[in-house]
């Protein structure tokens, strides 16, 4: 049975958060003499609102969830380190994670001085069975699952992530940063039947406005509950929200780019599968693809050499680059820059 007091840590559960002027009174009025804000208005003299009404509104319908079973962050960056902040006890709560997969989750255990436990992916970049997983979990805490995997590319199904927080006694958390690129079902429909799971969605990644820094958490009432207790007061800044606000609006111009860099994910699949120096192209579900080279070294570097600069994995998995998908003429520029190699 899910309860959050059993997973939650003492000092958070007992937490009584601070109140901020923002929130105290929220009914209409005409002079504000309560935050000690400068009075002369311009867009950005007031705080904002430290529960981005607007923006989560706006989610909700989207997302088909109540207002409630959102939290918005300064990017899913910020969800990561409070879901470590609050829900895993140091020296006595884990993390687990699946690597090869993104860094910031072990990244984020360390700065929380909490254990990191890596149960490899299989060669195929696909979980391995319930029962190989379980073997290595003897704590509560959190359990990453990035899907699509970056730097992998692939998606894992619903089932398994079901499976696993079924038996799971800590958080699932399903970080979906590029699922908008997928036609697969997100793990949001799987909130009402395993309480334990957190989906991590972002805005920085198919929204197009990284530098908005917007990420989405989205759990049940209770897990929500604590990460607004604990969040700074206004986590998110007032430009961010309106111009968040705007980008779902035009939801449109979303869809059409994610068209759009699907197709030209699949047409740079194609060039890259065809050259020599290729070994391989692995699949992917984002807006990337995970290569493997002959020379790996001897490509980065002279990439990078031209002014190109794509992600070097090779420290994760043997001899493997990661290339964002960009508009048409940066990838035909790549292309031939790889060719010229
Ligand atoms: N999760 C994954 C899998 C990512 O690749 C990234 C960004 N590289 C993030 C989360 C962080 O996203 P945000 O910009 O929302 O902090």
């Amino acid at each position: 049975m899910f309860n959050i007091e059993n997973i939650t840590r003492k000092n958070i559960f007992r937490l009584i958060p601070y109140s901020s002027a923002r929130e105290e009174f929220k009914g209409e009025a005409n002079i504000w003499l309560d935050a000690n804000e400068n009075p002369y208005e311009t867009e950005i003299n007031r705080y904002p609102d430290p529960y981005q009404s607007e923006l989560k509104k706006e989610i909700s319908k989207l997302k088909m969830l109540e207002l409630n079973q959102i939290f918005i962050g300064n990017g899913s960056d910020e969800a990561i380190d409070l879901l470590f902040r609050a829900f895993c006890e140091p020296g006595i709560d884990k993390s687990y994670i699946f690597p090869p997969t993104y860094g910031m989750y072990e990244v984020s255990a360390n700065i929380n001085n909490v254990e990191t436990v890596k149960i490899n992916l299989k060669n195929d970049f696909d979980l391995p069975s319930c029962s190989d997983i379980f073997k290595k979990i003897d704590s509560k805490g959190l359990l990453f699952i990035c899907s699509p995997n970056n730097p992998t590319g692939n998606i894992y199904s619903l089932e398994t992530i079901a499976a696993i927080a079924s038996s799971f006694k800590g958080l699932v958390v399903v970080d979906e940063a590029y699922i908008d690129f997928s036609n697969s079902e997100s793990a949001i429909s799987l909130l009402d039947k395993e309480p334990n799971i957190v989906v991590l969605q972002t805005m920085s990644k198919a929204y197009g406005v990284a530098g908005l820094r917007l990420g989405m958490a989205f759990a049940n009432k209770q897990i929500i509950e604590i990460l607004n207790k604990i969040k700074p007061p206004y986590n998110v800044n007032s430009l961010s929200q309106a111009e968040g606000l705007k980008t779902l609006k035009n939801r449109s111009k979303v869809l059409e780019q994610i068209s759009q860099l699907n197709s030209e994910k699949a047409i740079l699949f194609d060039e890259l599968t065809k050259m020599s120096s290729v070994m391989r192209v692995y699949p992917s579900e984002a807006n990337f693809l995970l290569v493997e080279f002959k020379d790996s070294d001897k490509e980065f570097t002279t990439l990078q050499t031209k002014g190109i600069i794509i992600r070097n994995r090779t420290s994760q998995i043997k001899n493997c680059l990661r290339i964002t998908v960009g508009s048409p003429e940066q990838n035909n520029i790549l292309i031939n820059a790889i060719k010229e190699i």
